[in-house]
């Protein structure tokens, strides 16, 4: 770990001149919050189990979340500080709030963090403020509160409608606190999103049939996006060393693909990203951003950020453990709470392509000079290979995944890589 901490610090002083931007671009703040309840066995994120807030009766008890947050609130909002220079004078367009499971934060603390980021920060007058938030933990309340402080869009980690898959894969709510929360939701929030899996363990199409269903039947009272994520093993995870039975086969998968596809479109949802699909007007601005090769600033623990200016573009991760994350902020403490790559002009090629050909519109090409630096000719030779493979379609204005592409996206997006010695 130090060697590789290291490692990154050293890149860090590596400017790249020929990297010149005309102007930056749109920018979205990121905010990470590192507490679950209890770590779900398949889960990869940067979240950590809280203690105590489980019961012994398997409920949620969220009277004591102060004293973890308190510091926490804190440590962001100097973090933030720490940051003005590197945005200065930017407007913020989006905010999203994410984690872990944000809405554990006690509303007073999110309205204390939300004041510190309008007052420190240019924030937009119509800027979209996502939070996430956990069925599991839904009370009705709370996300009033939680309204009553700016957030306009939550996005609700339902997953599943159903009591069998939700306890095969290890999360603390069941079927009746999805429909329950979801319903309040929409009632609260302006804008709402609920993320579901497919290719769940032991999940079959009707059942996946069942929670598509379900999460129609809110259409009509607002819900106008739905993230639709596959369920994968990742490595050092539970299931990573305790595999699920009954993964779903390719050909299952396959199946759920072409149902999702089939029965939203039916609803006049469309996928305008590998896992994303809106109503009209309705798809995520923070999202949107990161996929078309915007700027992010992303404090918190373990939070990712890119941010471009007249000396080129960087990649920023704060430290990773919230303990360390916070002792780091402490002024006294004389520690780094973060650590930056500059991007080199032969990563952008690959860097730029793996986010813009995740959107099904694709973009305009002159977005490629216009946020990496860098004249068309850099990628020109591996477009046109990517063309004539079929997996790209070109037009003098615009890229986008061609039908071949879309379906072999990472064979695409791979072939902007940059030789390897
Ligand atoms: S609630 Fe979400 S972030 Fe928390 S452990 Fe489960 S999957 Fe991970």
């Amino acid at each position: 770990m130090a060697e590789s901490l290291k490692a990154i610090t050293e890149i860090s002083l590596v400017r790249h001149d020929e990297i010149r931007l005309p102007f930056p671009p749109p920018l979205g703040l990121y905010i990470h919050m590192p507490w679950c309840v209890r770590k779900c066995p398949y889960c990869d994120f940067n979240s950590h189990e809280a203690a105590n807030l489980l019961t012994t009766n398997g409920r949620v008890n969220l009277q004591n979340t102060d004293s973890l947050f308190a510091p926490y609130i804190d440590a962001l909002i100097c973090d933030l500080e720490g940051s003005l220079a590197s945005v200065w004078g930017r407007n913020v367009q989006t905010v999203f709030i994410g984690g872990g499971t944000p809405s554990l934060c006690p509303p007073p603390l999110m309205a204390k963090l939300l004041d510190a980021v309008r007052s420190l920060l240019r924030l937009s007058a119509d800027a979209e403020i996502t939070m996430e938030a956990n069925p599991g933990s839904f009370e009705r309340e709370r996300f009033e509160a939680f309204a009553a402080t700016g957030v306009n869009r939550l996005s609700l980690g339902v997953q599943s409608f159903s009591d069998d898959c939700l306890r095969r894969i290890g999360r603390i709510h069941d079927g009746s606190q999805s429909h329950f929360a979801l319903d309040a939701a929409i009632r609260i929030f302006p804008r709402v999103n609920i993320d579901l899996m497919y290719g769940q363990p032991g999940q079959d199409l009707a059942s996946l049939g069942s929670d598509l269903a379900a999460a129609l039947h809110y259409v009509d009272k607002g819900l106008s996006h739905l993230s639709l994520y596959q369920f994968t093993i990742e490595p050092n995870t539970v299931f990573a060393k305790h595999a699920p039975a009954c993964m779903p086969d390719e050909d299952l998968l396959e199946s759920m693909q072409w149902l999702i596809e089939s029965n939203l479109a039916h609803a006049g949802f469309e996928q305008y990203e590998v896992s994303a699909l809106a109503q009209n007007g309705q798809r995520c601005r923070h999202n949107l951003n990161y996929w078309q090769f915007g700027d992010y600033l992303g404090i918190g623990a373990g939070a990712h950020g890119k941010i471009s200016d007249h000396q080129g573009i960087r990649r920023t991760v704060r430290r990773r453990n919230p303990e360390l994350y916070m002792d780091s902020l402490i002024p006294e403490s004389g520690k780094q709470h973060y650590t930056e790559r500059w991007l080199a002009p032969s990563d952008l090629p690959f860097e730029f392509m793996l986010n813009v050909l995740r959107l099904k519109d694709g973009v305009p090409s002159h977005w490629w000079q216009e946020r990496t630096g860098l004249p068309a000719t850099v990628l020109a030779q591996m477009a046109n290979q990517a063309v004539s493979k079929g997996l790209l379609d070109q037009n003098p204005t615009h890229w986008r995944a061609s039908d071949l592409g879309w379906r072999f996206l990472n064979d695409l997006q791979a072939s902007f890589l940059r030789d390897t010695p």
